[in-house]
């Protein structure tokens, strides 16, 4: 049913542009990326939206780094692994975070604002899951938002790279089993090709495929799906993040109230006052977040309730607002002061931990195509990802494979960019139209019911074959524009994500079984890997 380009097009006919170095996506991973590859070529980098609308943009709490001497790598390494329950990379967690404090320094020195102790020093915060305070942040509740502000207006001043925004990608283009670039769109110029001697995909996360998210409208995944139709192995798609404390008012966008606020001492109590967290876990609100949502959803049933309360009291107005200059503002838009009144929270879509499988370097098994960021698997996470440590993965790992592209641009040095004779045909589709925006809704609905924070087989199937029906009449479609193109994508890699989840028959960090509620070393300590030349999915053995 899958086929391989969204559109038809004749690569030798399409009007080109022609570049090193392509970069897709203009978050932190693709920013990173591009500064390293811009010191050896021509760097183009395309985002679908706005170059600040972005996953990065909305980041809160922090960055996870060890610089302060009481911190040491093997901590930072033991609760990332701890975290990552059988399932993290060693190699790539150690890359991490023994690289990470370099990537902090550079940034120190190209300008971005940490926030500072009195005395001048860095100042640092904890989260839950680490055993040390370790997270660097920015503006109070704003990293993200001054890490992608800083690492812009460097990516916009650099002469080697050039920003294309409001360019959607449809599909990664391959010849000959390697990657040769993109299909792009822009309103006004229509379909193009983007012919690269290397491609890096950075286009973030999958949050928009559930209901219920933290993340802007730009995350609906397409990365992953056009990675996978192109032939990129993609691994642990059942792995996804749900962040507990989003907040909760009927109607609004599920703006999220940071760990940090529980690093901080908030508690979680439900309607009737009751801290209920230590009922849950030793170490209470700090416990790991899926630990955390399924409490929260655990509490919410047996209280009858759509929400739990996160209860800041303990801290004045002042020091909330100082230390949450964001949060306080948008609980006080929402007549919220959380100084005086409990938070109204529950669990959301978060973080996509599953995607493109790479190597140290940040390369897939495709010729030419890295990928970086969310929207890649390098093992950092296993199973379950430690509060404030994509950031940091997303920064090694972006000036890594940046600088290795940059690095091996000259395996094929003057040979010219020519686009082969490639030709996409796709047959008119003989089935009805449905209404895209009705699938589209209905979708991220059954994926919050049926694929969310607990899962069931009976379930797990029910939406598997409520997707496949889907997919039968949206994904034989020729759009002509981003909404249908996103639908496309968004079906096929919910798709991914139920076909792993009701794979894995065990409760593994983020994937909660209902049927199998215990982790099953034994079978399941093994990676899933979904590749579109393969009809069954992969178990792979973690380290191979
Ligand atoms: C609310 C929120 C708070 C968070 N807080 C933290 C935190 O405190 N610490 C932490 O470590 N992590 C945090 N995270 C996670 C972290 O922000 C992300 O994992 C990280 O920013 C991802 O960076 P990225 O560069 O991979 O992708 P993104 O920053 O999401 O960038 C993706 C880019 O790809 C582009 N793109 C996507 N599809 C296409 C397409 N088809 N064509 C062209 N361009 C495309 C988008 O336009 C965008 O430019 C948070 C996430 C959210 C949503």
């Amino acid at each position: 049913m899958l086929r391989r380009y969204l559109v038809p097009f004749k690569a030798h006919r399409c009007p080109q542009v022609l570049t090193d170095v392509l970069v897709i996506g203009g978050g932190v991973a693709g920013l990173r990326a591009s500064m390293a590859a811009a010191r050896y070529g021509d760097v183009l980098l395309v985002t679908k939206e706005k170059l600040s609308e972005s996953n990065t943009y909305y980041a809160q709490g922090g960055i996870a780094t060890v610089m302060q001497a009481q911190d040491s790598f093997e901590s930072h390494i033991r609760d990332t692994m701890t975290a990552a329950c059988g399932l993290g990379e060693l190699a790539a967690v150690e890359t991490v975070v023994k690289e990470g404090p370099d990537c902090i320094r550079e940034l120190l020195e190209w300008g971005t604002n940490f926030d500072r102790e009195g005395d001048g020093a860095l100042s640092f915060t904890r989260e839950g899951g680490h055993s040390a305070a370790r997270i660097v942040h920015a503006l109070g509740d704003a990293t993200g938002r001054e890490l992608a502000m800083s690492l812009g207006r460097r990516a916009r001043a650099h002469n080697q790279i050039e920003i294309l925004e409001y360019t959607y990608v449809l599909d990664l283009v391959t010849f000959e089993g390697a990657c040769i670039g993109a299909i792009a769109w822009q309103k006004k110029r229509g379909i193009f090709l983007i012919l690269a001697r290397k491609t890096l995909l950075a286009s973030g996360g999958a949050g928009m495929l559930y209901r219920e998210t933290t993340n802007p409208a730009v995350a609906t995944a397409d990365g992953h799906a056009m990675a996978y139709r192109a032939g990129a192995i993609v691994r642990d798609m059942e792995m996804v993040q749900f962040h507990p404390t989003t907040i909760y008012i009927a109607g609004a966008t599920r703006a999220l109230v940071s760990e940090a606020v529980r690093g901080e001492g908030a508690k979680l109590i439900d309607k009737n006052g009751h801290r209920f967290m230590p009922d849950y876990h030793p170490s209470g609100e700090l416990a790991p977040r899926d630990v955390v949502s399924r409490a929260i959803v655990a509490q919410m049933a047996r209280t009858h309730s759509t929400h739990v309360f996160l209860d800041a009291r303990h801290l004045s107005e002042a020091a909330f607002r100082d230390r949450f200059p964001g949060i306080y503002q948008m609980c006080m838009s929402f007549e919220i002061n959380p100084s005086k009144q409990p938070i109204p929270v529950h669990p959301s879509a978060h973080y996509m931990i599953g995607g493109v499988v790479t190597d140290l370097l940040g390369r897939t098994n495709v010729a030419n195509l890295y990928a970086i960021g969310e929207a890649s698997y390098t093992g950092l996470h296993g199973a379950n990802r430690l509060g404030s440590n994509s950031l940091i993965e997303a920064l090694v790992f972006g000036k890594r494979a940046g600088q290795d592209a940059g690095e091996r641009l000259s395996d094929d040095h003057g040979q010219s960019l020519v686009a082969p004779r490639l030709t996409a045909d796709i047959p008119p589709s003989p089935r009805t139209e449905l209404d895209t925006a009705d699938v589209r809704s209905s979708l991220r609905s059954l994926m919050w019911r049926n694929v969310g924070i607990e899962r069931v087989g009976p379930r797990l199937e029910e939406s598997k074959e409520i997707i496949a029906f889907w997919s039968r009449y949206v994904m034989d479609k020729i759009f002509d524009a981003p909404p249908g193109w996103s639908l496309q994508n968004m079906l096929e890699v919910c798709a991914l994500i139920a076909a792993s989840a009701a794979f894995r028959e065990e409760t593994r960090g983020v994937h909660y079984r209902t049927d199998f509620p215990e982790t099953d070393n034994a079978h399941w300590q093994k990676h899933i890997d979904l590749c579109v030349t393969s009809p069954l999915p992969i178990l792979t053995p973690v380290g191979s």
